[in-house]
């Protein structure tokens, strides 16, 4: 299979209604319709956790997933919060009845200064809490939109740049480490004019071993399948399945 087919026909990130920033159409019934119709093999369903919605919540989807009939193969995973140190605020046995879990180091329960106030400030608590992450012994299985936040220009150039590549080296040396898979999510104001300091980012990751997925973060049908980004990327970086990350079901 081709690299282009292989990450249109997966997604791990498509949020139902149990998020708020959903639209009401995000039920699980028209999700798995609209995967249907645009060729999904493999849906795995992301509701954020931690802030409002709890494991008991996300549990809350099993029957619908499971009573469903469909031929595309079901995951139930979660975009979770982190604490300001880096770390999931569920621990491992909380969510062990999740397939995969994922977290974003911009999705933070604690008190954060704005991105804005000082972007190398927010650079630096970022990379930390990415450390944290790597260091604990919590579950997590990839990598939400990392990028997502450092993408904007900062004294000449994409934020993300201004991480040596040394350092990007060592965080994504932790990940591989920890078998914990990278996100490529084109969802990413300026994506155009940041394009080049993406690809350099994934390269060292890729480069260090670490595993990807492909997401559409979808909070709406109509963003379901959009993927030509992480397509381009993958290409341009020579990218096979192999280098992707597959999920694996839980006991439950
Ligand atoms: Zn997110
Ligand atoms: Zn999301």
């Amino acid at each position: 299979m081709g690299i282009a087919k292989h990450i249109v026909t997966q997604d791990y990130h498509v949020h139902t209604t149990l998020s708020v920033c959903a639209l009401k159409e995000m039920t699980v019934q028209n999700i798995v319709r609209r995967a249907e119709r645009i060729g999904y093999r493999l849906l795995g369903i992301s509701d954020h956790l931690g802030g409002y919605n709890t494991p008991a919540d996300l549990r809350g989807l099993t029957p619908q997933l499971t009573e469903i009939e469909t031929d595309v193969e079901l995951f139930l995973g979660c975009e979770m919060c982190v604490k300001l140190s880096g770390e999931p605020v569920f621990p491992a046995e909380e969510v062990a009845f999740l397939d995969y879990v994922m977290v974003a180091m911009c999705h933070v329960i604690g008190d954060l200064p704005p991105l804005k106030d000082d972007p190398k400030a927010w650079l630096d608590g970022w990379a930390g809490r990415l450390d944290g992450a790597i260091a604990c012994d919590d579950r997590i299985n990839i990598l939400a939109h990392p990028l997502r936040t450092l993408g904007g220009y900062y004294e000449g150039k994409p934020l993300m740049l201004h991480l040596p590549p040394a350092r990007w080296e060592e965080l994504f040396r932790g990940m591989a480490e920890r078998g914990i898979a990278m996100e490529m999510c084109g969802v990413m104001e300026n994506y155009p004019t940041v394009y080049d300091a993406v690809r350099v980012v994934h390269r060292i990751a890729h480069e260090q071993g670490v595993k990807f997925t492909a997401s559409s973060d979808a909070h709406g049908l109509d963003r379901m399948g959009f993927q030509c980004t992480n397509i381009r990327l993958a290409e341009d970086l020579g990218l096979t399945p192999e280098d992707f990350w597959t999920p694996t079901r839980s006991a439950k």
